[in-house]
């Protein structure tokens, strides 16, 4: 479950939180217990994930359906029985339009928050060159639009940060962003160099 448990998701009964099961981060129980079944209910992050596709000193950003003019990195929660970058590199095609192989993606970064109350999230970040990517860029599934900007093209722009993206990578994130992810692919291209 990714909030606070009230009731036994078999029985329905009420659930309690069992005694020194918080988090140890924030003061929240985690795991609860049905007096009826004698079973536990566990209260988790969800895990996601980004891509910062980078080509020459752009990244990648989609504008989100929900909120015209904010701006994001491509990004989603897992599916059932995805790895942290097969699930992001769907969210990818799906938002883009550009395919890549799952295994060329770097992981660079990652993150936790609870970008709406009591619904915690973990994110696992992931950087890809665009040459390893595939297709033409073309916003669809919960994106309206998908563009490559430099950090000093989107901050000249009259568009804004989704306040998602601000909670998982702070205030003036992009340039970061960008150079992290230089980073990773030039490390992960020697890495690929010296096992060839
Ligand atoms: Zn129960």
């Amino acid at each position: 479950m990714n909030q606070p448990p009230e009731h036994c998701p078999y029985c329905g009964d009420p659930v309690g939180p069992v005694e020194g099961a918080e988090s140890g981060v924030v003061d929240t129980p985690m795991i609860y217990r049905c007096e009826s079944c004698d079973d536990y209910v566990f209260y988790n992050p969800t895990p996601g994930g980004s891509a910062v596709v980078v080509d020459g000193d752009s990244l990648l950003l989609v504008e989100d359906f929900r909120t015209s003019g904010e701006w994001k990195l491509p990004s989603g929660r897992m599916n059932l029985g995805e790895s942290p970058r097969e699930g992001v590199a769907r969210e990818l095609e799906e938002e883009t339009g550009l395919a890549v192989d799952a295994e060329d993606l770097t992981c660079f970064y990652d993150e936790a928050g609870e970008p709406v109350p009591e619904q915690y999230m973990v994110g696992i970040d992931y950087a890809v060159s665009r040459s390893k990517t595939t297709g033409t860029v073309e916003a669809a599934s919960d994106a309206t639009d998908a563009r490559f900007f430099t950090p000093e093209e989107f901050a000249a722009s009259d568009h804004s940060i989704k306040e998602t993206h601000v909670d998982r990578f702070g205030e003036d994130s992009l340039p970061w962003l960008l150079e992290e992810s230089k980073r990773a692919i030039e490390l992960r291209e020697k890495m690929d160099e010296q096992r060839n």
